[in-house]
């Protein structure tokens, strides 16, 4: 199987990005993998500080294993959001692919220290292990948030030169910059009336400037088009999380509801792995043809 970087770097040459998509139980990862084997494309699982907390970071690795075995394909497992040296370094004993280091709500130069001895930390243990920074916070969990909030505030974009300088001094292998997108939904972005804009053209100028692979975070709810635009311009993967979230709820209280008397545990999940399924066949779709 291709190392991470390996498929990053040809999802960077050929102006196509990597679907990245959560999961904290078997339902939602197998459906996720399924659909990505289904697609003969590259997919990430990622796993939250309270996903990996839920599963075990034992149990992550060892089902990985068999479900690579099993299904075959490029399946990829990230350490979403680490907050702490001892984190990132159960992650990368654990073997994962990748771990996002967030130290975003700290001031620019605490974070950058703090990345810094995150990369050097978890490197020492496994080298081949990647690392992503994040530059600006823009919001934590897949909550979904009161209009009037999300309205209230408008966050800071990362500028070229904050990019340029933060990967110079850190030594990650991938950049989080905020460029737009935020954790979370609001109502009227869960009912479809409002989506999420990016800003494109410092998507560009940040590529552009430093010529790193570019992640973004919290892309549920956005436009199509802005993610076509945004992956042309140079993100290589896409953070799907509250979008899945929702799809899974939604389709377990349908089970529910259609069937009262059910007791089978697993058959209570067929519509939740279904709609979870759809949800990521539509973004890979889009993330592999923008
Ligand atoms: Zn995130």
């Amino acid at each position: 199987m291709p190392t991470l970087l390996d498929a990053l770097k040809d999802a960077d040459r050929r102006h196509v990005a990597i679907g990245h998509f959560n999961a904290s139980e078997l339902v939602a990862l197998k459906a996720e993998a399924g659909v990505a084997r289904e697609l003969g494309v590259p997919v990430i699982i990622g796993f939250s500080e309270g996903e990996r907390a839920f599963i075990g970071m034992r149990e992550i690795a060892a089902l990985i294993g068999a479900i690579r075995e099993d299904f075959g394909g490029e399946i990829f497992i990230n350490a979403d959001h680490v907050h702490s040296l001892a984190s990132a370094e159960e992650a990368a004993r654990a073997g994962f692919d990748l771990l996002v280091f967030d130290a975003s709500e700290s001031p620019f130069a605490e974070n950058i220290a703090a990345t810094r001895a995150a990369v050097e930390a978890v490197k020492a243990i496994r080298p081949a292990i990647l690392v992503e920074g994040e530059i600006g916070y823009i919001g934590s969990g897949s909550q979904i948030h009161a209009e009037a909030e999300a309205a209230a505030r408008p966050l800071p974009l990362t500028t070229p030169d904050e990019a340029r300088q933060f990967l110079e001094e850190t030594g990650v292998d991938l950049l989080s910059p905020a460029v737009g997108s935020t954790h979370g939904l609001t109502p009227s972005m869960l009912s479809g009336a409002v989506q999420q804009h990016l800003d494109v053209q410092r998507i560009a100028d940040i590529k552009q400037a430093t010529g790193a692979l570019l992640t973004l975070h919290g892309g549920s709810g956005t436009a199509d088009e802005d993610f076509r635009r945004a992956i042309k311009a140079g993100l290589n993967i896409v953070h799907i999380n509250t979008e899945l979230r929702v799809a899974y709820r939604r389709g377990l209280e349908a089970e529910l509801a259609a069937h009262p008397d059910e007791v089978v545990t697993y058959k209570l999940y067929t519509e939740a792995s279904r709609a979870v399924a759809e949800v990521v066949r539509r973004r890979l779709q889009l993330f592999n043809n923008p």
